[in-house]
């Protein structure tokens, strides 16, 4: 006979209610796949009088997570954001049960204290859903290429400000005219802030760099730049050089450490990237062996994201069953996470500048007295500026430490009337 094994479900929302439906309609094929029957049996909510549709039994919602984990086998959080989340983790984990959650805030910011509890306990806590929601990426980083050195990461994880940056380039349109269309449409948030500026897209990284690296990386190590400086003269720029602007968050291993970055990135239109449009999600691995990996996917959405959570939850039953729980392995020796400055870049700027002789030449000495190398220099004289040129420059691969001295000399510069945009650039 199939054994039961218990879920509580810690949230009923967007996700929450998706998991429950999932786990009823489905509930044959995912018994035969996890080896036991997963029954709800308890499900945790704010408003217990709020309809909960036909999939959650009335008789099974409360408001105490306390009761609801310690009557059952598997743990399903789905409350978000910190707290109550915190606490309830923590205490199923330190009863050794096994812990599914979507929740990237949380583990951004305590992830290395979760995982040392669950390792202490035995337990099992899976979190496949809290980056890029349907995509499995979680489970290839830490099994699927265990054989092979990951060096670098690059991840569109932030679909509502891929969604704004895609209509900017589609349409020519400003940001702000895009962020009122995205707010009507329900892709941005009522405070857009922790999009825009980036900040659930490094969350983001520094789960991926966690497992990427094997070390518990937080949200505070990422450097952390939005989308809110890009001006659609910087979109069609890149349209005319035949880029693209993505926000991306990238983590790479160098020799000494673990670089971990989110900001608006200039890539070719050639590049497998950039070919990600609207609001979807997708993660770019290079890898010693494998080489260059590429998952696409949609990057949130209640059913999206329920999916990778009943699978993490099929995955916590089978090893349960099988008496071989599996906590999340981190490194022996963990890499230290390196400041920004360490990095290697190549840089796009924008500047505005006196339409006089020998400016040209004034500028490429500010850049060579700090080594960085011109790669390419355009002068375009628009209508209006008068006795004022824009330059767009383009460097060669450099230390981010030596661009900031470059751009810091350059604002310095009595013939630079502004620097307009200083944007990075990966690739070719
Ligand atoms: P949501 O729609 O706001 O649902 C939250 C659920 O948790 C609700 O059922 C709420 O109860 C319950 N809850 C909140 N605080 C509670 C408390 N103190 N005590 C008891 N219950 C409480 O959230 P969601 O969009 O489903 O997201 C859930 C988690 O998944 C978050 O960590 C989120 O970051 C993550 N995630 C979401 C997505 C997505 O696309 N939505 C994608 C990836 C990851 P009531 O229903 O009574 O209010």
């Amino acid at each position: 006979m199939t054994p039961t094994l218990t879920v509580a479900l810690l949230g009923a929302g967007t996700v929450g209610a998706e998991v429950a439906r999932i786990l009823r309609e489905d509930a044959e094929a995912l018994a035969e796949r996890a080896g036991a029957r997963l029954t709800l049996n308890a499900v945790v909510v704010r408003d217990t009088a709020a309809d909960r549709g036909p999939h959650i039994d009335p008789a099974l919602l409360g408001t105490d997570a306390a009761t609801a984990i310690a009557g059952a086998d598997l743990v399903v959080e789905l409350m978000g954001p910190v707290e109550p989340a915190r606490a309830a983790i923590t205490a199923a984990l330190s009863a050794g049960k096994a812990v599914v959650t979507g929740n990237k805030a949380l583990i951004a910011a305590h992830g290395a204290e979760l995982f040392a509890l669950a390792a202490k306990h035995g337990a099992q806590f899976s979190y496949e859903a809290a980056v890029a929601g349907a995509i499995p990426i979680l489970r290839p980083l830490a099994e699927s290429l265990s054989g092979d050195t990951v060096t670098r990461v690059m991840g569109i994880v932030n679909g509502s400000t891929n969604f704004i940056l895609d209509k900017m380039d589609r349409e020519g349109a400003s940001l702000e005219d895009v962020m009122a269309e995205a707010s009507a449409l329900g892709y941005l948030e009522a405070d857009p802030s922790a999009d825009v500026e980036g900040h659930d897209a490094a969350a983001k990284a520094a789960i991926l760099a966690t497992l990427a690296f094997g070390t518990g990386y937080t949200i505070d190590q990422v450097h952390t730049e939005g989308i809110t400086s890009v001006t659609a003269a910087d979109v069609e720029a890149a349209r005319a050089a035949d880029q693209v602007i993505k926000l991306l968050a990238i983590v790479e291993r160098t020799g000494d450490g673990v670089l971990m970055r989110v900001h608006p990135t200039l890539i070719s239109r050639d590049h497998p990237l950039a070919a990600v449009r609207g609001a979807f999600n997708a993660v770019f691995v290079e890898a010693e062996n494998a080489g260059q990996l590429m998952f696409y996917g949609p990057g949130a959405g209640g059913a999206p994201t329920a999916s990778a959570v009943v699978g993490d939850l099929v995955m916590a039953a089978r090893r349960q069953l099988a008496g071989a729980p599996e906590p999340t392995r981190l490194a022996a020796s963990p890499l230290p996470a390196l400041p920004v400055q360490e990095a290697v870049t190549r840089y796009a700027l924008a500047l505005q500048v006196q339409d006089t002789p020998g400016v040209l030449a004034r500028i490429a000495r500010v850049f060579a007295d700090q080594g960085v190398s011109i790669e390419a220099m355009r002068q375009n004289i628009h209508a209006g500026d008068e006795g004022s040129a824009e330059l767009r420059i383009i460097t060669h691969a450099g230390a981010e430490r030596a661009l900031d001295a470059t751009v810091s000399a350059l604002t310095d510069l009595d013939v630079v009337d502004s620097i307009t945009s200083v944007l990075r650039v990966e690739g070719n």
